[in-house]
C-alpha cells in the first residue's frame, strides 16, 4: 500500500464523508447555551471506538457555563500506532453558533444537495471534523502498521473562548509534548490555504467619573459622560488613525484586517432606558466603555495599554477634574507559527500533491482555539486547516461542498502520513 492508496481511499469515502457531515449538523450543539455536546461526543467517540481508538470522555466542571443542565463534554479519541513515534492530533469544535433568521432550509436537518451538504455548522466546522474523521480512518485501514499516534478530538465552547474545551483539556496536558506534536485544527479557512496563527486581543473597561447634581444645574456636579466624550474624541482623533497607519507582516485575511485595530465594544453613562415615564433629572456619576483592541506581531502588549493609558494620563493633565479607571478583561498573545515548521510543510506539501498549487499563508484576524494549544500547552507546531468559505460561518443556508471536503481530507491524509512516517514519498 502507498499514500496513494489511501488518498484513494478517501475519494471513495465521498458519500460517506457527506452522510458524516449530515448527521452531526443533525445534533443541534448551540452554544449559548451549550446544548447536546454529549449526545455529539458520544457519536464520534462511538465511531472511533469501533475503529480501534482509546476514548476519553472530559467535563469541563466548573467552567463558564458547564451546568448539570449545560454539561460542557469534550471527547478525545486516540489510536496508537504499531511502534513508537510522534502523535498528529485534529481537534475540532463540536459548538455552533444559534441558526438566526433568513433561512431556506433546515438549519439542523443535514440537507445534501447539488454537492452542498447544508446546515448550522457544515463549514464552522462538522465538516472539517468528518474531514479529519474521514482521513484518519482511510489511513489506518489501508496502513495499520503506522508509527506513533494518532488523536481526534471534539471540544466544546470554541464560539465562546473556548474555556469548556481546549483550554480545559490543554490545562489537563492534552495539548502538550511528550502527548502530542503536531495539531491541525480543521477551521473553514479553505482548501488551499494555511492558517498560521491569529492577531493579539486586548479587551479593557474605561470608567470616567463624575459627582453627582441636579440636572437643572449641571454646573453644580460633574458630568462623567462628558469626560467619556473626551476619551472617545481622542480615540477618534488619535489612536485610531494612528492604529490604521501601523500596518503588519502577518499576511492577515482580509487585509483590511493587516494594520492594528479598535473597536468601541459599547459605551454606557448614566441612566439606564428602563424607565417608566421620564428619566429623573440627574448629573451622570460614571459612564463606561469596553474597548476590544487588536494588535500585531510588530506590538508588545505592554506597549498597547501604556498607549491607551498614556491618553487617558494626559486627559487627567488637561481636564478639571476628570478621572478614571482601568480594568482588563482579557489579552491574548499574538500567534504566527513558523511557515518552516513541520506540521505547514506537511499541510503545504499536501495541499501542492493534491490541489496542484502552492498554498497560500494566512493569518486569521480574530482568535480561535489555537490560542489555547499555543499559551497552555505550550506547543509551536499547530496551524488551522479545513474545508469550507469562512464568510460562510454564521450565515444562513450555511454549506460546505463536498469536493472541498474530500479534497481537504486528501490532504490530511497526506499530511498525517508525512508527519507519522517523518517522509513524503511512499
Ligand atoms: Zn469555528
Amino acid at each position: 500500500m502507498s499514500i496513494r492508496d489511501v488518498l484513494q481511499a478517501v475519494q471513495d469515502r465521498r458519500d460517506e464523508l457527506a452522510a458524516l457531515t449530515a448527521d452531526l449538523i443533525r445534533i443541534p450543539t448551540v452554544n449559548p447555551p451549550g446544548e447536546n455536546y454529549l449526545d455529539c461526543a458520544e457519536f464520534v467517540g462511538e465511531r472511533l471506538r469501533r475503529r480501534g481508538f482509546d476514548i476519553a470522555y472530559v467535563r469541563a466542571e466548573g467552567t463558564p457555563g458547564d451546568s448539570d443542565r449545560y454539561p460542557r463534554w469534550n471527547v478525545v479519541a486516540r489510536k496508537e500506532g504499531a511502534r513508537p513515534g510522534p502523535c498528529v492530533h485534529f481537534n475540532s469544535h463540536i459548538d455552533v453558533v444559534e441558526a438566526g433568521a433568513g433561512w431556506t432550509r433546515d438549519p439542523f436537518g443535514g440537507q445534501i444537495e447539488d454537492g452542498k451538504v447544508y446546515g448550522r455548522g457544515a463549514c464552522d466546522m462538522k465538516g472539517g471534523l468528518a474531514a479529519s474523521i474521514i482521513a484518519a480512518e482511510a489511513f489506518i485501514d489501508l496502513m495499520p502498521g503506522f508509527p506513533g499516534a494518532i488523536e481526534i478530538s471534539g471540544t466544546a465552547d470554541e464560539e465562546s473562548g473556548g474555556y469548556g474545551g481546549v483550554a480545559y483539556l490543554a490545562g489537563k496536558g492534552f495539548f502538550s509534548k511528550p502527548r502530542v506534536d503536531h495539531v491541525i485544527i480543521p477551521e473553514p479557512l479553505n482548501k488551499d490555504c494555511i492558517c498560521l496563527g491569529h492577531r493579539g486581543v486586548w479587551w479593557a473597561k474605561i470608567e470616567t467619573k463624575g459627582r453627582i447634581a441636579h440636572g437643572s444645574m449641571p454646573f453644580l456636579g460633574d458630568c462623567a459622560v462628558r469626560h467619556m466624550g473626551a476619551v472617545l474624541n481622542a480615540f477618534e482623533c488619535e489612536l485610531i488613525p494612528a492604529l490604521a497607519a501601523r500596518r503588519t507582516a502577518m499576511p492577515v485575511i482580509p487585509p483590511g484586517a493587516r494594520s492594528s485595530t479598535l473597536n468601541i465594544n459599547s459605551i454606557h453613562g448614566g441612566q439606564g432606558e428602563d424607565y417608566d415615564g421620564l428619566p429623573s433629572p440627574c448629573v451622570p456619576d460614571s459612564a463606561r466603555m469596553v474597548i476590544d483592541r487588536r494588535f500585531l506581531m510588530e506590538e508588545r502588549i505592554e506597549d498597547v495599554k501604556a498607549e491607551v493609558v498614556g491618553i487617558l494620563d494626559r486627559l487627567a493633565g488637561e481636564r478639571k477634574d476628570f478621572s478614571y479607571a482601568i480594568e482588563d478583561l482579557f489579552e491574548v498573545q499574538p500567534t504566527m507559527t513558523d511557515r518552516e515548521a513541520p506540521v505547514v510543510q506537511a499541510v503545504a506539501g499536501g495541499i501542492r500533491e493534491v490541489m496542484g498549487r502552492e498554498p497560500s499563508y494566512v493569518v486569521s484576524p480574530g482568535t480561535y482555539d489555537q490560542k489555547h494549544v499555543d499559551r497552555i500547552g505550550r506547543l509551536k507546531d499547530c496551524i488551522a486547516y479545513g474545508p469550507g468559505i469562512l464568510d460562510l460561518a454564521h450565515q444562513p443556508d450555511e454549506y460546505v461542498g463536498i469536493d472541498d471536503m474530500v479534497d481537504s481530507a486528501r490532504v490530511m491524509a497526506r499530511a498525517l502520513h508525512e508527519l507519522l512516517e517523518g517522509g513524503g514519498k511512499a
